[in-house]
């Protein structure tokens, strides 16, 4: 199944936007942070107790969203957008998923992007092996890596 995210470029490397996690590879295996980002909203029962990511009752797993946002906007806080495949166990939301293992499949570029930025994301790519792609086409690239989450399953 495919999905879109976002990550920071940090010193060549993709991080996860809102926890401290770096992807040192394309492949990546979720585990439950609980303690960095404990949420109001979630059962703290469930919390306490050792899971496997993603839980129904918690925050953890490795989210995606089901529509690419690459908004040229977001180069200036240095963001790199892209397609990821996940599979294993999946928790569906009304805006996004979150899944026990994706992969990083290709990133988002624009020759329309500042050069310097540009080179930032090719150089992540070429470091992982993955494909590059226009900001503009990343919705279609997308079918060349797999499917969608249906529609039917979108709570
Ligand atoms: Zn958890």
């Amino acid at each position: 199944m495919i999905g879109f995210r976002k990550w920071r470029i940090e010193d060549r490397h993709l991080s996860s936007p809102y926890a401290r996690v770096r992807w040192r590879e394309r492949e990546m295996h979720a585990r439950c942070h609980r303690h960095s980002f404990a949420s109001a909203r979630f059962d703290r029962r469930a919390l306490e107790e050792e899971h496997e990511a993603p839980h129904p009752n918690c925050n953890c797993g490795i989210y995606a969203y089901y529509e690419p946002h690459a908004r040229p906007r977001a180069i200036y806080v240095r963001l790199a957008w892209g397609i990821v495949t996940l599979w294993g166990r999946i928790e569906a939301h009304g805006n996004g998923m979150r899944a026990e293992h994706a992969r990083v499949e290709a990133l988002a570029s624009s020759p329309e992007w500042p050069r310097v930025y540009r080179q930032g994301v090719e150089r992540v790519a070429a470091e992982l092996g993955i494909d590059l792609v226009r900001h503009t086409e990343l919705e279609w690239a997308a079918g060349e890596y797999g499917g969608r989450l249906p529609d039917s399953l979108v709570p």
